[in-house]
């Protein structure tokens, strides 16, 4: 089956709680979408349109009010925090700001060593993968002994998504990964991207506001509209739209 598979996806905010809440919003209605192994499908809309909200629901940051998240044929969106956690691996998730991956104040090999050591990988296993990713990103693999901020924008994004790589992902979802790097720095890391998904397999679901960025690394998109899927085909056809 599919790496990814979301079914009528529902999320309003405001509505947990016994009591009536007069300010809830539909986040997101009825979002439904497969992305298989190896592919890459876009999520486009404006802001405010619900593609953070799905991507939160999707990575079990938020619960979803109604439906299904299957990651790598395993359910997951009403799964306890404490079952949800050997299911964490399959899915990583890769910020606009790398600071939400990366703690300021650890060496980068510190930070990609965390997920797998609390996965039960010995240290030395863990850091020789980690010089292993820096080399796979496009980083010197002394990289890890430095900290975040001796790096520029577009590396510290490469050590970000070094850092989820690290867990072996079925999934990786980019929310607006490249949004706030410089349209040349932007086609590298989207590079990159392409690269590590050929060479592992990964499905990606790639959140962006920008239409040129989707249509550079998108294989499908959905655009989304006041939290509902409006249009939903291959990016060529869906972004050639006016
Ligand atoms: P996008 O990612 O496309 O910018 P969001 O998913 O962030 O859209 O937001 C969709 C809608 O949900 C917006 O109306 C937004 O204001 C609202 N929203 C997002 N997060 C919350 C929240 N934590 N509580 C209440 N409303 C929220
Ligand atoms: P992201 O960068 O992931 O889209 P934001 O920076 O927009 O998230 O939002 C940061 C936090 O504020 C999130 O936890 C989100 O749930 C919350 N949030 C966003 N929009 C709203 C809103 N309209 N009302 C309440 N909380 C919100």
């Amino acid at each position: 089956g599919p790496a990814l598979s979301v079914e009528d996806l529902n999320k309003t905010y405001g509505s947990s709680g016994w009591f009536v809440n007069r300010s809830t919003t539909l986040a997101a209605r009825d979002v439904s979408f497969d992305i298989p192994a190896g592919r890459t499908l876009g999520i486009v809309g404006e802001s405010g349109s619900g593609k953070s909200t799905v991507a939160r629901c999707i990575m079990r940051l938020i619960d979803p009010t109604e439906g299904s998240v299957r990651v790598a044929g395993t359910e997951i969106a009403r799964l306890s925090r404490a079952d949800l956690r050997p299911h964490r691996k399959h899915i990583q998730i890769v910020f606009q700001d790398p600071f939400r991956s990366l703690n300021p104040r650890w060496t980068v090999g510190r930070s990609l060593v965390e997920g797998p050591l609390n996965l039960g990988q010995d240290k030395a296993s863990a850091m020789a993968r980690a010089r292993e990713l820096m080399a796979l990103v496009g980083l010197p693999e002394d990289a890890v002994d430095r900290y975040p901020h001796q790096f520029s924008g577009g590396q510290r994004q490469r050590i970000a998504i070094a850092r989820a790589i690290a867990m072996e992902p079925d999934v990786l979802v980019a929310d607006e990964a490249v949004s706030a790097l410089d349209v040349s720095v932007q086609a590298q890391v989207l590079d990159l991207l392409d690269e590590l998904q050929q060479k592992l397999g990964i499905a990606i679901l790639f959140i962006t506001h920008d239409l040129r960025v989707a249509a550079q690394i998108c294989d499908e998109v959905i655009v989304m509209q006041k939290g509902r899927v409006v249009e939903h085909g291959k990016a060529g056809a869906v972004l050639a739209d006016p």
